[in-house]
């Protein structure tokens, strides 16, 4: 379903993406790792239009996007959350994915918003699935600056599954999180996956990545040095001399 193809990215000389190909077929989970500043982030900026690549092409179910905005990506089917959280801190945690519901009813979204309550029930009915979906319908009301980190994790994921995506990118899902947190984030990622939306995953627990992953890409230097299944990436030198910076022998 997603096809990115020989992407390169530098910024102002420095190298972060040089080459990447890679696919995520439908209803599969695939696991993106690497160290930092391997080109992760940049990569899922570049697909989800943030970013337009020097070199390569990206395409979302058989449309070319290397060139789309971000909006018309979404609008295919394709939402992500991002590393550094962006939500609307002065929002409620329902707002802040009643604003995305809003655009996934009929009609014009913005007037909905300016006061037109055609689209806002149903987008306030939407919002408030996906909160019981990732566990957060009991603070649908708090204001989103004054959630637990953890939560405010899940909150990315709300807003993110009600555009209705058919691709979820996830950056970094798990980091900051106690190791209870981190099971309850891979079982919400379980419970994604078991809806049959394809996942892209960026993450650096490994536990994690082994259990929701088939497949494995791995960044290094902004290349692709390793594809496979996470017994064959994981044994692989060269993925283990980028990890710690020696040769497997040493
Ligand atoms: P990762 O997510 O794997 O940790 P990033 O994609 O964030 O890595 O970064 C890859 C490289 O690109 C790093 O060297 C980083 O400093 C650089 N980089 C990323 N975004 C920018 C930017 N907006 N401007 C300049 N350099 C950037
Ligand atoms: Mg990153």
């Amino acid at each position: 379903m997603l096809t990115v193809s020989d992407v390169h990215l530098s910024f102002r000389g420095v190298r972060a993406l040089a080459g990447v190909s890679l696919t995520v077929e439908p209803g599969e989970t695939l696991g993106i790792i690497g160290p930092n500043g391997s080109g992760k982030s940049t990569l899922f900026n570049v697909i989800s239009g943030i970013y337009k690549p020097d070199r390569g092409r990206v395409t979302f179910l058989g449309t070319d996007v290397t060139a789309a905005e971000p909006r018309s990506i979404v609008s295919l089917g394709l939402a992500r959350t991002y590393q550094n959280k962006r939500l609307f801190g002065s929002l409620t945690v329902l707002e802040n994915v009643v604003v995305p519901a809003l655009r996934t009813q009929a009609g014009s979204w913005l007037g909905d918003i300016v006061g037109r309550s055609a689209g806002r029930a149903a987008a306030d009915a939407k919002a408030r699935d996906c909160l019981a979906f990732v566990g957060l319908h009991d603070v649908a009301d708090v204001q989103a600056n004054s959630l637990a980190y953890g939560q405010q994790n899940r909150l990315e994921i709300a807003r993110a599954l009600a555009l209705d995506p058919k691709l979820l990118m996830l950056d970094e899902p798990a980091a900051g999180l106690s190791p209870p947190e981190r099971i309850e984030m891979r079982d919400l990622i379980e419970r994604v996956k078991a809806r049959g939306t394809a996942v892209a995953l960026v993450e650096h627990d490994m536990r994690v990545v082994m259990q929701l992953c088939s497949r494995l890409v791995v960044l290094d230097h902004g290349e692709v040095i390793a594809t496979g299944s996470p017994a064959e990436v994981t044994a692989n030198p060269d993925v283990i001399a980028a990890y710690f910076g020696v040769p497997v022998d040493d």
